[in-house]
């Protein structure tokens, strides 16, 4: 039985959105339901990133959509949520693949970069021409990157990196790489490198048997004594505060994105559960159990819009804390998840099986939980807003 995404609005949210934010909306949700529905179980199964759509994407506009300059479409804060909202309808590897090349590649460029770091790669980037990565993490450095091992060091004109990344997004397929370093002459200062992918001694190595984000690259990177000209360190960047900067963008839209799987799993749910017969020949949405399942999860997707709407008109007044942010990504990842688990629990053992995309959501989400600060790092952050007291 296939089951069509119709959307998911109890309490007439869309009444809070102007005429462009619904238009962004709908144009990015025919383009998810026409071109990556029909191919997304297929690319899960396979471990296959949809590379065939990186191209379309771009001329929606969906790279850097909320840059302004450079081709980039320029949309608010709210647009861009509804795009990633509806990209993480379809799949949060998809979502994930356009987060980091525009809220941590695109992003750090524009806001960090010189000006022909900008005019260089924006264009590229915006027309999906060149692709990014983002490398933080490291295998011994997670939640906390201020413990950080990949060094750069000057020499003449040159800088010289030596160091891994790990669990890297579009690692392998990225033509540019936002590394991260201690640099050694600054008294190990945070500084971010442009590093194209292709200089002797950079290595991407995909991370397989991933049971999550599989429709998503992720790779290590490795960089062994790797020379970029002095010109390609992002000259505003200092301290751990900057890449900071960037998270901040990428969990944003996280917020959102985990809003759309959530609605995946409850839209599938409620339809699937009106059509299944157990007990009296009756359909099992009239068993008060599974009504108070669905009654849960409406409530709580409802609550998460107007947070993700809130803290997106924040954003677009330029006052959305990083605590608010916190509260988007930590409280809405979480309410899609235990969103996933209720529906794949509604549909019996169809919910283990891909002809459905709920248990795919819910591995997924299991990756977004974790990744972009986890969900106990931003509990202290929220903590930390309220009580004054760093709890790390
Ligand atoms: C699919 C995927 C894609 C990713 N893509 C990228 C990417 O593109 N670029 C990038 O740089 N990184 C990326 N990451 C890495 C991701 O950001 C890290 O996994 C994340 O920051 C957590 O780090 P960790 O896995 O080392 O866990 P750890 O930091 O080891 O944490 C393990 C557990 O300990 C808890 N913990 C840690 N410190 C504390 C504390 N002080 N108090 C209480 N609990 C604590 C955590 O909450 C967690 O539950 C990706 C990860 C995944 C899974």
């Amino acid at each position: 039985m296939a089951i069509k995404f119709r959307g998911v609005d109890f309490l007439e949210f869309d009444s809070l959105l102007t005429d462009d934010e619904r238009l962004v909306r709908d144009t990015t949700r025919k383009f998810i339901e026409d071109n990556l529905i029909p191919i997304i179980e297929e690319c899960n199964r396979a471990g296959r990133f949809p590379r065939e759509l990186v191209k379309p994407m771009a001329e929606l506009g969906f790279y850097g959509a909320s840059l302004n300059g450079y081709g980039c479409a320029g949309m608010s804060n709210v647009e861009y949520g509804l795009v990633m909202q509806e990209l993480e309808r379809g799949d949060s590897g998809v979502r994930s693949f356009v987060s980091v090349h525009s809220a941590l590649v695109m992003y750090p460029i524009y806001t960090f970069g010189s000006d022909e770091q900008k005019q260089f790669w924006l264009p590229l980037m915006q027309k999906g021409e060149k692709l990014g990565c983002f490398g933080l993490t490291e295998p011994d450095s997670g939640s906390n990157p201020g413990s950080m091992r990949t060094r750069a060091k000057k020499s003449g004109k040159e800088y010289v990196l030596n160091g891994e990344k790990m669990w890297i997004t579009s690692g392998s397929i990225a033509d540019v790489a936002v590394i991260w370093a201690k640099v050694e002459d600054e008294d190990n200062k945070i500084r971010g490198f442009l590093v194209e992918t292709d200089r002797p001694g950079f290595r991407a190595a995909d991370i397989h048997g991933k049971w999550s984000l599989r429709a998503s690259v992720t790779s290590s990177l490795s960089l062994q004594d790797v020379r970029i000209p002095e010109s390609n360190l992002l000259p505003k960047t200092g301290g751990l505060k900057s890449p900071l900067m960037c998270l901040s963008q990428a969990r944003y839209g996280i917020g959102w994105g985990a809003i759309g799987a959530a609605m995946a799993c409850y839209d599938c749910a409620l339809q699937y559960s009106l059509f299944r017969k157990q007990f009296r020949d009756q359909p099992i949405a009239s068993h008060q159990l599974v009504q108070q399942k669905l009654a849960w999860m409406i409530s709580e997707i409802t609550k998460a819009q107007l947070l993700a709407l809130q803290v997106g008109r924040l954003k677009d007044k330029d006052k959305a804390a990083p605590q608010h942010i916190s509260m988007a990504k930590r409280n809405n990842v979480w309410m899609a998840l235990e969103c996933a688990r209720m529906a794949r629990d509604i549909l019996g053992a169809n919910g283990i099986a891909d002809e459905y995309p709920i248990f795919r959501h819910m591995a997924n989400l299991e990756s977004v939980k974790t990744y972009e600060g986890t969900h106990d790092v931003h509990t202290l952050i929220i903590g930390q807003s309220v009580t004054g007291i760093d709890a790390f």
